[in-house]
């Protein structure tokens, strides 16, 4: 019982700490941080996206003093400021022994896009979630990290879908005060202002702080009294307007970006680009060499010294080019300060330098001002190789300079809460010698152990858990999300008004097999595609004794009527086919629907068109989960599958000719579907458990979760590109 009430100067430092931890996005990560924000409003942490900035403002100040005056919940909150003020404070990291020289010149990654948490929706898909796990990986390995990003602040687009099963697309306002984000200020304690020169106009904008971990993410904004409208509106969405609404968000991500860290005094040792989006930056590095007295061509090759380049996409739609006109038209005041002629900045993104006709491409400058580049995959490395080959010609394909990083995603990000807890119990509990090795290697430090290969490689021992503990946390991760789905299509019933009258408590069945679907609906991806076996598969799904059942989700683009398309057939078959009960479609993926999905679902389904998923990476959020990967070998699969570790779709090659190519892998899809997954899943021993679809969860574990992190993929960066040169 406590002695004395908490007082006055104490509770303010108390309550200022914990105004401070909710700013950084650490928490997103640490259960313990969540547990505590989620108790403070239970209610608050699901309506407000949880969301631990809007959390605290939404108790008032004054309940949260009330509430640190119970015992326990001081304790709590304690406890989690110790390990968050130790987590800042650590000396002895990775990077630390590493990568030493880049705590005091740092990486700075420019990302047009950074999926950080849902309650942050500036990312449109798997590019920005790749950026933020990059980040929070290089917290976690304290290497010196600098983001730099844009901060739209109507965000990407929420989806609805309307009566006509038509995606429609709107916005929610993202206010500061109400997301872990700060203002960068000035000495004079006034938010910094600085200026790109974008057509004819200086461009005012400031910056906004994430802070992640131990690193800082900076958001560049323009919507400042001083710009006219339409620049004010330049960083309203992503990849909003057109093409040349997307030349000047380049503009400034690259030159304003370089600007904002001059000015905060950031030496950064390499600008690492992930993709094209950012590469303006290069021009601006060339301005700077060019004002300090370098010619053209010195002040390029010392560029390319500084410069690495990350391609994320063979889809041709992917690489940005803009029009001669565009581009001297946006260039106009920036172009003054080089005196070399507007033909030689063209040449820098063009294939062919003397082509006049030839648009400038993004790429092609990132890849000519790069000291380094590389694909996502292995296979979209050799890919990515043919794609650049002509801007190389005098080298065989396979020297083209253009190399690989797999993807990989922050594992304790994605990780859902009670799995946290089931992996972490076993790790402090274990009573058998696999578990005390690995307490003896990583001590306390869960993170650590968590990403290791060794913790995993645990996994094929019964003693360290068991298949029954594993079917039972299978059941209740798939009644979790199949709760959150629920709720989902209720709340989007209630605003579509009364139709059909749906019993939503009975929608889905907890003890089906249930496949999930859920990516960006871009056409390549072929979400349909299991449909074109229509009737086969109404057969499979209503089954009595083996049932199956199919949850999607994805937005398309707005402007992708296709895309748009395949939802609208979707959902039509979801409400009027014999698919209905079988088959839903949950509206608005994002992170929160991405982390639920790919925790409950048994099977995780991936048909993309090969070879154009140059990596994905949400078949990699499924592992330790014990969801198990259903797909095309493109992307990283075709390195993570061994034939023991999920199912494939087809073979690791494909025909060029798409109309056959399609129908080859849905009849592949139908007979993997039918010949090993489902009657794995249903071959049940007396217990009722199946015990070879467990084998494959464990060998999952083993051979997919350490290997398809950032946490290896940020250091394989740190060697083969971060190192000094
Ligand atoms: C992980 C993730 C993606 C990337 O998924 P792909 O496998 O590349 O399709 C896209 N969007 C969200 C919201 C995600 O969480």
């Amino acid at each position: 019982m406590r002695k004395e009430p908490l007082a006055g100067a104490e509770l303010n430092e108390l309550v200022v700490r914990l105004q401070k931890l909710s700013r950084n996005l650490w928490w997103s990560w640490d259960q313990e941080a969540q547990d505590f924000f989620q108790e403070l409003s239970p209610r608050g942490w699901q309506n407000l996206f949880h969301n631990a900035v809007a959390v605290l403002r939404e108790v008032s100040e004054y309940e949260l003093r009330m509430r640190l005056q119970d015992d326990d919940f001081e304790c709590h909150a304690r406890g989690i400021l110790e390990n968050f003020e130790a987590y800042l404070s650590e000396k002895n990291t990775w990077g630390h022994k590493n990568a030493p020289h880049l705590l005091k010149h740092p990486v700075a990654y420019f990302s047009a896009e950074f999926g950080l948490h849902e309650s942050l929706p500036i990312s449109a898909g798997g590019l920005g979630i790749l950026a933020g796990d990059h980040a929070k990986s290089a917290s976690d390995l304290g290497l010196g990290f600098v983001g730099i990003g844009l901060f739209y602040r109507e965000g990407y687009f929420q989806q609805a879908v309307d009566n006509n099963n038509w995606q429609t697309e709107f916005y929610n306002l993202i206010d500061p005060q109400n997301v872990p984000l700060e203002p960068v200020l000035g000495p004079d304690g006034q938010p910094l202002v600085l200026q790109a020169e974008i057509d004819m106009n200086r461009v005012q904008f400031r910056a906004w702080r994430v802070n992640v971990g131990r690193v800082p993410v900076y958001l560049l904004d323009t919507n400042l009294p001083e710009n006219a409208q339409h620049f004010r509106d330049l960083t309203a969405r992503v990849y909003g307007g057109d093409r040349s609404m997307r030349i000047m968000q380049e503009i400034l991500l690259g030159v304003g970006g370089v600007r904002l860290l001059r000015k905060l005094g950031v030496e950064p040792s390499v600008f690492h680009m992930n993709e094209g989006h950012a590469a303006f930056l290069t021009l601006e590095l060339i301005r700077e060499k060019m004002a300090a007295g370098q010619n053209f061509s010195d002040a390029q090759a010392a560029t390319r010294a500084q410069c690495i380049f990350t391609t994320h996409t063979p889809v041709e739609a992917g690489h940005d080019r803009f029009t001669l006109e565009l581009m001297d038209y946006a260039f106009q005041l920036f172009h003054t300060q080089l005196t070399v002629p507007f033909d030689d900045i063209m040449a820098l993104g063009r294939v062919n330098p003397k082509d006049a006709q030839e648009s400038f491409c993004m790429t092609v400058l990132a890849l000519k001002l790069s000291h380094a580049a590389n694909g996502v995959s292995e296979l979209h490395g050799d890919v990515s190789r043919h794609m650049w080959h002509d801007l190389y010609p005098n080298v065989p394909v396979e020297k083209v300079p253009i190399s690989h990083i797999t993807n990989g995603i922050h594992l304790l990000g994605w990780m859902k809460g009670p799995v946290r807890q089931f992996w972490r119990k076993r790790l402090k509990e274990g009573k058998d010698n696999a578990a005390a090795a690995c307490r003896e290697k990583f001590g306390s430090d869960w993170a650590a152990a968590v990403n290791s290969i060794e913790f995993w490689e645990k996994m094929t021992d019964p003693d360290f858990v068991s298949d029954e503990e594993l079917w039972a946390l299978r059941y209740r991760l798939r009644r979790e999300m199949i709760e959150f789905v629920r709720r989902r299509l209720l709340l989007q019933h209630q605003r579509l008004g009364p139709g059909d009258f749906i019993r939503f408590d009975h929608l889905l069945n907890p003890d089906a097999l249930t496949i999930g679907f859920a990516r960006r609906f871009a056409t390549y991806k072929r979400a349909p595609l299991i449909f074109q076996q229509f009737d086969n598969i109404v057969k499979l799904a209503r089954d009595k004794k083996r049932p199956i059942q199919f949850i999607f989700a994805g937005k398309a683009h707005p402007r992708d009527d296709e895309g748009k398309r395949f939802i609208q057939q979707i959902i039509h078959l979801s409400k009027h086919s014999e698919l209905a009960g079988y088959l839903v479609f949950v509206e608005n993926y994002d992170v929160h629907a991405a982390r639920q999905m790919a925790s409950g679902c048994d099977v995780w389904l991936n048909n993309p068109r090969r070879p154009l998923e140059a990596s994905g990476t949400s078949g990699m959020k499924t592992g330790c989960h014990g969801c198990l990967n259903l797909s095309i070998l493109d992307g990283w699969w075709r390195e993570g599958y061994d034939k023991t570790n999920g199912f494939a779709i087809g073979g690791d090659s494909h025909p060029d000719n798409i109309e056959e190519q399609d129908r080859l892998d849905s009849a592949n899809l139908y007979q993997t579907l039918t010949k090993q997954v489902v009657p794995m899943f249903f071959d049940r021993d007396g217990q009722g458990i199946p015990r070879q679809w467990i084998q494959r969860i464990r060998r999952a574990m083993v051979t997919l979760v350490p290997q398809f992190t950032t946490d290896r993929m940020v250091k394989e960066y740190t060697h083969k590109y971060y190192s000094e040169r």
